[in-house]
């Protein structure tokens, strides 16, 4: 009998799910997974060193499983001498070593690797990723002939197709969104657990090692290093957060305290996109966590909206969008993204403390990225691509479909409101209400016009009068514009004035 020719099987760093659809489609006794750790791929944008060593060491522990299930992994290091530097050179070093014609993999996350394989000169079939709840064909007709197409409804759909939190045809508990009960602020002397910390073992080690001597010197502190980088790892993170933070989830999740960088959160994020966890095993087990009385419905619904809802609309927005979406600029905002995001000194307490922990953590969560640096780079009016770029490289669970509609339509509004009804932006009271951060600024939160003044309630205003022929006729908007031109004329002069000089600081390069 003749042996077919071997496939090979290209398995990329944040498809490390034994079920992905590649895998599911190969032949452990016929094909060979191919694996690779590539420069293009950890340059392409400024990864900080802890995003880059949990996805190497992830990868490295991965094949290993996949070796001890029968698979063969060809499995290229980064300081392997004969690694060709790409996923496309790898794909045809390998395809030569191994004389094989058929690549089979799973679809990437993002437009640009999508590409990049569709130009590899090979017979390469990419199939869909499966491992997500809404498919880009269910969501293409979800989408056909609405105006809007907002999350909200989106999800209501989601629970439906999953059951998760449903009486039957009817939400659990009665009501679909339980946020009226959320979003209160923290207080400081609540002991919390935070996350689950793992101490690296001797491949995470090795790993760290080879980051730091490559990578070492890019904005982003390696050591200590406390990510899982295992499916068993993950797993352990996901019941610490259930026992201890799931509870109070909902709450405070808005809240944001100088002296606790995670509060209730999961940190599960970079789990979830590099396919170490599911996200329906994620649900199931809040939902079973609230089925037995530990969480509340309100901590629960929160949560599971976040990864039915959330996560899924963003992901099928970027695909349905198409290549062009990280182009989007509605806007026309053209500033440069001010040194203080790479760690330059500032006197704004707020944006000081959000970019020494994401420096530190390669985390931060969602209030801390959407409410300040992501407010402050609308009101400033910075280039999205540049704050896409920045969001992109920091965090350790950035990947390109969830981190570009979050970053240029949630929090930038460039792609003209397909993601947020109206943009988040706020003045320094929203910050000042939802953190601690304001006590210790060198700001006055409560000053709106002066030296002191908090930028953010200066650029709010100025943001609002560049873009008032967009905004003011916003239903959810308009009574802002009501209330600013209910001001003295000569507030707002000095108001907007002052923003100028503060922006003019900015652009010279001043520490701000
Ligand atoms: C400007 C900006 C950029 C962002 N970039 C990313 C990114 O690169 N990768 C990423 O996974 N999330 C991103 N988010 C969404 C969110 O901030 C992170 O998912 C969350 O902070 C991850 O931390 P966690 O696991 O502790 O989340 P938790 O707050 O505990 O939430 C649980 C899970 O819900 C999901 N989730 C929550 N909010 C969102 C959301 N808006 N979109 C998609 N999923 C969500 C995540 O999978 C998260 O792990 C971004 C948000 C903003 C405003
Ligand atoms: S006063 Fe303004 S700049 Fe200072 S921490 Fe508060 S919101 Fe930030």
């Amino acid at each position: 009998m003749v042996t077919p020719e071997p496939r090979l099987v290209l398995v990329l760093g944040d498809q490390l799910s034994h079920d992905v659809a590649a895998l599911r489609n190969a032949d452990p006794a016929r094909d060979i997974i191919v694996m690779a750790e590539v420069m293009a791929e950890a340059t392409y944008a400024p990864h900080h060193p802890k995003k880059i060593a949990f996805v190497l060491a992830a990868m490295r522990k991965f094949a290993a499983e996949l070796r001890g299930r029968g698979w063969r992994v060809a499995y290229t290091a980064l300081d392997d001498p004969q690694n060709a530097g790409s996923i496309r050179a790898e794909l045809l070093r390998r395809a030569h070593q191994h004389g094989a014609q058929d690549v089979i993999a799973t679809q990437p996350g993002e437009w640009r690797l999508i590409a990049e394989l569709d130009a590899v000169p090979l017979t390469l079939l990419q199939l869909p990723d499966d491992r997500f709840i809404c498919s880009q064909g269910w969501f293409a007709r979800w989408a056909k002939g609405r105006k809007v197409r907002r999350m909200e409804h989106f999800y209501r759909e989601m629970r439906r197709a999953t059951g998760l939190l449903m009486d039957g045809d009817a939400p659990a508990g009665g009501k679909w969104n339980y946020d009226h009960e959320n979003r209160k602020p923290a207080r400081a002397e609540m002991l919390r657990a935070g996350p689950l910390r793992t101490e690296p073992d001797a491949v995470t080690a090795a790993v760290l090692d080879l980051v730091e001597a490559r990578f070492g010197t890019r904005f982003g502190r390696l050591r200590p290093f406390h990510f899982a980088t295992d499916r068993a790892g993950a797993l352990r993170a996901l019941e610490h957060f259930i026992t201890h933070a799931l509870p109070d989830f909902g709450t405070y999740q808005d809240a944001m305290l100088s002296q606790d960088r995670y509060l209730n959160h999961a940190v599960i994020g970079l789990y979830l996109n590099f396919g170490l966890l599911d996200s329906m095993e994620v649900c199931h087990r809040v939902a079973a966590a609230w089925r037995d009385g530990h969480a509340p419905i309100n901590a629960a619904e929160g949560f599971i909206r976040q990864i039915i809802g959330w996560r899924e609309f963003v992901r099928a927005t970027y695909f349905q969008e198409g290549p062009s979406y990280t182009a989007r600029n509605t806007l026309a905002h053209d500033r440069d993204l001010p040194p203080l995001y790479w760690g330059a000194p500032t006197r704004m307490n707020c944006l000081s403390h959000v970019v020494e922990q994401t420096r530190d953590e390669a985390y931060a969560h969602h209030i801390q990225r959407l409410m300040v640096t992501g407010n402050f780079a609308l009101l400033a009016g910075v280039a999205p691509q540049q704050v896409h770029e920045w969001y992109l490289s920091v965090y350790a669970d950035a990947v390109e479909w969830v981190e570009a509609p979050n970053t240029l339509g949630m929090s930038q509004f460039a792609d003209g409101g397909l993601i947020a009804s109206k943009p988040y932006v706020s003045g320094g009271a929203y910050i000042n209400r939802m953190s601690d951060y304001c006590a210790r600024c060198h700001y006055r939160v409560k000053d709106r016009t002066g030296p002191r003044a908090c930028p953010f309630n200066q650029l709010y205003w100025h943001f609002l009068t560049r873009h008032r022929t967009r905004f003011e006729h916003n239903p959810r908007m308009s009574r802002i514009y009501r209330n600013w031109d209910g001001m003295e004329p000569a507030h707002r002069e000095t108001v907007l004035g002052e923003a100028e000089g503060f922006l003019a600081r900015l652009d010279a390069g001043a520490a701000v």
